[in-house]
C-alpha cells in the first residue's frame, strides 16, 4: 500500500476523484495550501457511499464477535504500518507536534482495540432471558433480548483530534464494533491525514473479506455534504464533534427526515473549575500551576479545555488569579488548528475583553494562525447578569468567577448550560471543602457528565468507566458517552425474540451459554 496522498475518496473499497469542487489542505503553521488538490464528492458519490453501507449492513453484522475484533486489531496495525508518513502529514495539516500526534496515533489504536476485547469479551450484547412460566396466569412467553447495531452511521471527523476523534477514531470505533457500516466525512482540515487513514480501513476491510460497504470515506469542504449524507435513508445514526452551530444543523436535518434518527453531536463546553476555600488557602498558588498548564495544552484547542474558573471572592482568590497569569504570562503564541477556529478565538477574546465588568488579567498576542493564551476576571453578580459570558471560546482563554458567597457560586453553576465536564479542587481533610462540594454535587450531577477532584478536565481515559458527554449543548445527547466501551450503546438498539425456536435464536441467547458469556436470566447475572 503506497503512502502518497492522491486526493481521492474511498467508496466501495476504491480510491476515487470527487466529482465536485476542488480545494486543497492548508498549513496552518506556514500559512499556506499544500498538495495535492482534492474534490469533494458530488450527491451522486454520497448516495453510493450509503446505498452501499446499507447494502453491507446484514452482511457485517452476521460476522462473529471475534471477526469483529479481528478487523478491529488489524484496522490498528494497519494504521501503524502508515509509519511517519502519517505523522508527517498530520503536522502539516493541524500544527500539531510530533509528539502530540503520536500519542494520539497511540490512543486511536488503542481505542479500536478496546472495542476489540469488549467484542471478544461478548457482554456488550446485554443478553436478558425471562424462562417461560407456563403454569403461571396468564403464562409468561420465552422472552429473550440482545443489543444489535442500528444501521449505518454517518461519522463527521473532528478537527481538534485529528486521528482519535477523525476517521477511524472513537466513533468509527464504536459504530464498526456495534456491526455497523460507516461513512466518514472527512474533515476538510486534514483531508490528506483523513485519506491515508481512510486507506487503511479500505485495507483491514478487504484482508477481512468484508463486504467494500462496510467503510466509506467522503472528501469535501462545504455543508452540503454533511446534509445530504445525514438526509439518506441508509443512514441510521451520526457522530460528530464540532461547533454548536455545525452540530444543530445536523440535528435539524436528522429530525426533518421522514425517519428521523439520533444525532450524538459533541458541541460546545467550557468546563467550570472551582476552587473551594481551603484548598485555595493551601495550594493556591500549585492549582494556579496546573490550571494555566492544563488551559493551554493544545493550545486550549480541547474540548475539555478550562475555560470557567469559580471561586469566593478574597485574597486567596485574588492571589490565586495573579498567579495564573503569572504563569500563563511566559507561554507564546502557538499555532491553531485552522485559520477559521483563529479567527473565532481572537473574536471571542475580544468579545469577553469588551463586555462591561470584566477586567482582562492577561491578553497574549494572538494574530493570524496563532493563538496565545488569555485570563479575564469578573464578579458572581456580573456573570449571572450576563449570558454571553458563558459563551465557549475555543482555545487558550479562561474566565475567573469571583462569587460573593457559596450560595452566588450555586446561582451561578444552576445557570450554566450542560458542560462535558466539572472540576473541584477541595481538601479531603477539611470540613467546610467536603460541606461546600456536598452542596454542589446534586447541580454539578445536573449540569455534567464528568466530575472530577483535585485534577484538570483535559486528559480523557479511554476505559469502560468514561463518560465523555453531558447535558446540552456539551452534546446533543446527555444519555451517552463518545469515549471509552460506552460509546457503544448509541450504535445499538434492543430486539427481543418472544418464543422463537433454538435453531433461530442468535448465538447469545442460545442454549447452551457456550460462550460462557454474561447474561441476566430471570433476573439475575449469570454466565450459565
Ligand atoms: P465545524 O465547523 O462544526 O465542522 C465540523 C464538521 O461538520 C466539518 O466536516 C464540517 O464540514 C461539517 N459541518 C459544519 N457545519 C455543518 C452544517 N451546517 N451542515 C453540514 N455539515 C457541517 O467544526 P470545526 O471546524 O471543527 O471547528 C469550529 C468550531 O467548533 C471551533 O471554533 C469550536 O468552537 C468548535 N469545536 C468544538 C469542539 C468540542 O469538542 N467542544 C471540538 C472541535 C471544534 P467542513 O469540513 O466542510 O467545514
Amino acid at each position: 500500500m503506497s503512502n502518497t496522498i492522491q486526493g481521492l475518496a474511498l467508496i466501495n473499497g476504491q480510491a476515487v476523484r470527487g466529482a465536485g469542487k476542488p480545494f486543497q489542505a492548508f498549513d496552518p503553521s506556514k500559512n499556506e495550501a499544500i498538495g495535492p488538490d482534492f474534490n469533494a464528492v458530488d450527491v451522486a458519490q454520497v448516495e453510493e457511499a450509503c446505498a452501499l453501507a446499507g447494502a453491507a449492513f446484514d452482511a457485517f453484522r452476521a460476522t462473529s464477535d471475534h471477526e469483529r475484533a479481528d478487523f478491529l486489531d488489524l484496522i490498528a496495525a494497519q494504521i501503524l504500518a502508515l509509519g511517519d508518513d502519517l505523522i508527517v502529514r498530520a503536522m502539516a495539516e493541524t500544527g500539531l507536534p510530533r509528539a502530540r500526534l503520536e500519542g494520539e496515533r497511540g490512543r486511536t489504536m488503542n481505542q479500536l482495540k478496546l472495542f476489540a476485547e469488549l467484542l471478544r469479551e461478548g457482554s456488550w450484547q446485554d443478553a436478558r432471558i425471562d424462562t417461560a412460566l407456563p403454569t403461571r396466569t396468564p403464562p409468561r412467553p420465552d422472552l429473550r433480548l440482545r443489543f444489535v447495531g442500528v444501521g449505518p452511521v454517518a461519522v463527521f471527523g473532528a478537527s481538534n483530534f485529528p486521528l482519535a476523534f477523525s476517521v477511524a477514531g472513537g466513533d468509527t470505533a464504536a459504530a464498526l464494533a456495534a456491526g455497523c457500516p460507516v461513512v466518514v466525512k472527512a474533515h476538510s482540515a486534514h483531508p490528506g491525514t483523513s485519506e491515508l487513514v481512510g486507506r487503511a480501513v479500505v485495507e483491514a476491510v478487504r484482508q477481512s473479506g468484508l463486504p467494500a460497504g462496510v467503510f466509506a470515506l467522503l472528501t469535501g469542504s462545504g455543508h452540503g455534504i454533511g446534509d445530504t449524507l445525514v438526509r439518506h435513508p441508509a443512514i441510521q445514526a451520526v457522530g460528530f464533534t464540532g461547533s454548536r452551530s455545525g452540530g444543530t444543523a445536523l440535528m435539524a436535518a436528522a429530525a426533518a427526515r421522514p425517519q428521523p434518527i439520533p444525532v450524538y453531536a459533541e458541541m460546545s463546553s467550557i468546563n467550570p473549575v472551582v476552587l473551594l476555600p481551603g484548598a485555595l488557602a493551601k495550594r493556591g498558588a500549585d492549582i494556579a500551576t496546573g490550571f494555566a498548564g492544563s488551559l493551554v495544552m493544545g493550545v486550549g484547542q480541547f474540548c475539555t479545555n478550562p475555560g470557567l474558573v469559580l471561586g469566593i471572592a478574597g485574597a486567596d482568590f485574588d492571589r490565586f488569579a495573579a498567579a495564573a497569569a503569572e504563569a500563563l504570562k511566559p507561554v507564546p503564541a502557538a499555532t491553531m488548528l485552522t485559520p477559521g477556529i483563529a479567527g473565532a478565538y481572537q473574536r471571542g477574546e475580544d468579545q469577553l475583553a469588551g463586555q462591561a465588568q470584566v477586567d482582562t488579567l492577561l491578553r497574549g498576542q494572538s494574530a493570524g494562525c496563532q493563538g496565545a493564551p488569555s485570563l479575564f476576571k469578573t464578579t458572581g453578580a456580573a456573570f449571572l447578569a450576563n449570558h454571553a459570558m458563558s459563551s465557549e471560546i475555543f482555545g487558550p482563554a479562561s474566565l475567573l468567577v469571583a462569587c460573593k458567597d457559596l450560595a452566588e457560586l450555586l446561582a451561578v453553576i444552576e445557570g450554566l448550560e450542560g458542560q462535558l465536564t466539572a472540576t473541584l479542587q477541595l481538601q479531603d481533610d477539611d470540613e467546610a471543602d467536603i460541606a461546600a462540594a456536598r452542596t454542589l454535587l446534586p447541580a454539578l450531577e445536573r449540569k455534567v457528565g464528568r466530575i472530577l477532584a483535585n485534577g484538570y478536565p483535559t486528559g480523557v481515559e479511554v476505559s469502560t468507566a468514561m463518560v465523555h458527554g453531558g447535558p446540552f449543548p456539551a452534546t446533543s445527547d446527555g444519555r451517552s458517552s463518545s469515549v471509552g466501551t460506552a460509546a457503544i450503546q448509541r450504535f445499538l438498539r434492543p430486539v427481543c425474540y418472544q418464543n422463537l425456536p433454538r435453531a433461530l435464536l442468535p448465538a447469545v441467547l442460545r442454549e447452551p451459554n457456550e460462550r460462557g458469556v454474561w447474561r441476566r436470566r430471570d433476573g439475575v447475572l449469570t454466565r450459565n
